[in-house]
């Protein structure tokens, strides 16, 4: 009898947890653990290890020349530093979350290539679950011929969808943190990422926002995931926004003298200077860097400038000297603080839209304050004030469009 209730415990332990144990395995959340590349610039490979076996697709993209890698939803827990080294055909890759459910690892190319095998081994005694990917070195006219138009992501029509009429009369602000997932942005000599330092900015200024209760916020992210431009643009749009704020931080790269300081930039059909045209060239790259095809002409931003009403442009520009006169007290600015050029994220015709380059990655000093809290605290403070003036006198409904 003893046994026989000690036998009928264990079955129905077995049959208790059997289930349960089934239901984490399936339920496992996916792990990239480690990453390396070897080979030469005939052949290389690059090999990811994983906790679990998964399905993957890979395929080359033209103009820039890349391998996208697209994964289900995966955790990077990848070491500092994995994906920065040169080796073989590869310049660099990267890796982040693309859409829900979606995780995108892109690599930047030396030579073009063709994707020889793309192959995922199941983990086996001591060693883990590989992805494994060998490029080979083709030429040019094979590799366009071989690479593929890139969907557009599935999350836009969601996120865009017009949003329901509110009877609350604060002013709505649009917070857009640069970048995410695949695309990185700008890289500082200490590895820390663009993505990252203004993610916490942004976070940073929505918390000083809400605590005044005068101000909705919306954040075009709020974790490490891929939103392209447009989508950026129409989160600010199908909210009917007051203001949108794009948060960025800028780099030089070696060679190309110092700078340091922060910057207020607004939607310009010509760029103020050099420096302003290079930058927007390069925030307008977003998109391409993390693998996604916009659906934006070459020419962007001209007509884009076009678009821009004439109230919305006196209104950014407003906005962006009063930010600048904020700013003064708690950050270094840039030599040449204000400034214009064709940046897609700020083509908005109906809502007033600045882009914040926070300070320099490529200046140590830059580097220092925007990765301090205090420093973060006294910048969106500042930004806070610089709202508060912007809004000051006029009316509820007034501000609210
Ligand atoms: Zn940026």
């Amino acid at each position: 009898m003893r046994i026989g209730s000690i036998l009928l415990g264990l079955l129905l332990g077995t049959g208790v947890f059997a289930p349960l144990d089934a239901g984490a395995q399936t339920a496992q959340r996916v792990i990239a653990l480690d990453a390396r590349l070897a080979g030469d610039a005939s052949r290389t490979r690059l090999v990811i290890d994983l906790n679990k076996k998964i399905d993957v697709r890979a395929y080359t993209i033209a103009n820039p020349n890349r391998v996208v890698v697209d994964l289900p939803e995966v955790s990077f827990d990848l070491p500092v530093g994995a994906g920065k080294q040169t080796r073989g055909l590869v310049s660099a890759f990267r890796y982040g979350q693309f859409a829900p459910g979606k995780a995108r690892i892109v690599i930047d190319l030396r030579e073009p290539v063709k994707i020889d095998k793309t192959f995922v081994i199941a983990a086996q005694e001591d060693q883990p679950a590989r992805l494994v990917i060998d490029l080979v070195r083709t030429d040019l006219a094979s590799f366009q011929k071989s690479a593929i138009v890139p969907e557009r992501p599935q999350s836009l029509a969601a996120k865009t969808q017009p949003k329901q009429q509110t009877s609350d009369p604060r002013p709505l602000i649009v917070i857009d943190p640069g970048h995410g997932g695949p695309d990185v942005g700008a890289i500082a000599g200490t590895g820390d990422e663009e993505k990252e330092v203004v993610l916490e900015v942004a976070k940073k200024l929505r918390d000083q926002l809400l605590k005044t209760n005068r101000y909705r916020v919306v954040m075009t992210r709020n974790d490490d995931t891929f939103v392209s431009l447009d989508e950026r643009v129409a989160i600010a749009r199908s909210n009917a926004a007051s203001l949108f704020i794009s948060i960025h931080a800028d780099s030089l790269s070696k060679g190309a003298g110092e700078a340091s300081g922060a910057t207020i930039y607004t939607l310009s059909e010509r760029a103020s200077d050099s420096e302003a045209q290079r930058l927007a060239d390069k925030e307008n790259d977003s998109d391409k860097s993390a693998g996604y095809l916009s659906q934006q002409p070459d020419d962007v931003a001209n007509i884009l400038f076009d678009l821009a009403q004439r109230d919305t442009k006196n209104n950014s520009a407003l906005f962006a000297r009063t930010l600048v006169g904020s700013l003064k007290s708690s950050a270094r600015l840039h030599k040449s603080p204000l400034r214009a050029a064709g940046f897609v994220v700020l083509k908005s015709p109906d809502v007033p839209s600045v882009l914040v380059e926070l300070g320099y990655l490529s200046s140590p000093e830059d580097l220092r304050q925007m990765t301090s809290e205090a420093w973060r605290e006294k910048v969106t403070v500042s930004m806070v004030e610089a709202i508060d003036k912007f809004f000051a006198g006029r009316t509820p409904a007034v501000a609210g469009r």
